[in-house]
């Protein structure tokens, strides 16, 4: 028997799987409302990723044959591949519990303690952005992590006690868009680390087919690769491409999605034949008229083009690295 995941919320309150996408969002995550009836339920639904997939695989079976919770697993990598697709399946393979917070939501170790008292044997706990854990959170998951302990102080000054809390042993899944400014001993902790990469045109178009018929619209085949090949091999930009175009094609046309049609809908979204959108042209404009071709600092170009450094490094600059558009100097 298959077990849908519950989802505890800060309290004990036991949510349904919506509440549990709202969660994420309320926790400023950069989610929106397409991921939630797009997103695949079971790990064998997602598409691409082979390698990371069968390893998790691998791991998922092998913690089930032995009855343990299988090791912490981070997953690294650019926005919208996957990441918090794979952290939700996870549970669902292993017919557990699932919280879910992010680094962001963490302030204080005190804001830790009841998701980890709250984890069930085995359940899964998932951090989303855990690269913005403050390092007395981060801290107080090591021996969470390792020993499935944490010690509470109660008490001030001299009249201060530790008491050590035994915990039930859980999985804890982090996510990162920035696996480099994770400390050492926090990467070292988990035992599992994947990184996703950017989807192929053949992959993103099996997606797009798929989230047609969950969307449902017609959705010619040379349709989906033209939203595919202009996805920024990104899951999560495929599927914003195609509501887009069912949008278009629903008010301009009969509501089936030719490859001519998505074309001018996304030429309409200032969409280009790579992919690229105003924010990338506007970086590469940057680049080459205020700096001259550079080599130009982020902080720079992010301050010219007036939007957070973040940004620019997180979602504009790897897939336009990878592109060639642009190479890192030291
Ligand atoms: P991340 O957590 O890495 O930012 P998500 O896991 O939220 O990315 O993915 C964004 C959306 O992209 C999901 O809602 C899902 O619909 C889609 N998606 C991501 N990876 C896959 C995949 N391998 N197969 C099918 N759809 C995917």
């Amino acid at each position: 028997m298959t077990r849908e995941p519950i989802i505890h919320q800060d309290d004990d309150d036991v949510v349904d799987d919506n509440v549990a996408d709202n969660n994420v969002a309320d926790n400023n995550r950069a989610d929106n409302e397409g991921d939630r009836d797009l997103r695949p339920q079971r790990m064998q639904d997602m598409v691409g990723q082979q390698d990371v997939y069968d390893r998790l695989q691998i791991a998922v079976e092998a913690a089930g044959k032995r009855d343990e919770p299988l090791g912490h697993i981070l997953f690294d990598g650019p926005p919208g591949l996957g990441k918090t697709t794979f952290a939700m399946c996870i549970p669902r393979e292993l017919n557990v519990h699932v919280q879910l917070t992010s680094g962001a939501a963490l302030k204080a170790p005190k804001d830790l303690v009841p998701y980890l008292t709250n984890a069930d044997e085995r359940s899964v706990l998932f951090v989303d952005e855990i690269h913005r854990l403050p390092i007395a959170v981060e801290e107080y998951l090591y021996t969470a992590m390792e020993d499935f302990r944490v010690d509470i102080v109660h008490g001030e000054g001299t009249h201060a006690r530790t008491l050590n809390l035994w915990l039930k042993p859980f999985t804890l899944i982090g996510a990162t868009t920035r696996s480099g400014t994770l400390s050492a001993p926090l990467r070292d902790r988990f035992q599992i680390r994947e990184h996703l990469d950017f989807y192929s045109i053949d992959e993103l178009s099996e997606i797009v087919r798929r989230n047609a018929v969950k969307l449902q619209v017609e959705l010619h085949p040379t349709a989906a690769e033209e939203i595919a090949s202009r996805s920024r091999g990104t899951p999560r930009v495929a599927n914003n491409h195609l509501r887009w175009v069912r949008d278009f094609v629903t008010t301009k046309a009969d509501g089936n999605i030719t490859s001519e049609l998505a074309l001018a809908a996304l030429e309409m979204a200032g969409v280009d034949d790579l992919g690229l959108d105003q924010q990338d042209r506007t970086y590469l404009d940057t680049i080459i008229r205020v700096f001259g071709g550079g080599p130009a600092g982020v902080e720079a170009i992010a301050h010219t083009m007036n939007v957070p450094p973040d940004t620019l490094s997180d979602e504009v600059e790897p897939y336009l690295l990878r592109s060639e558009l642009v190479v890192r100097t030291t």
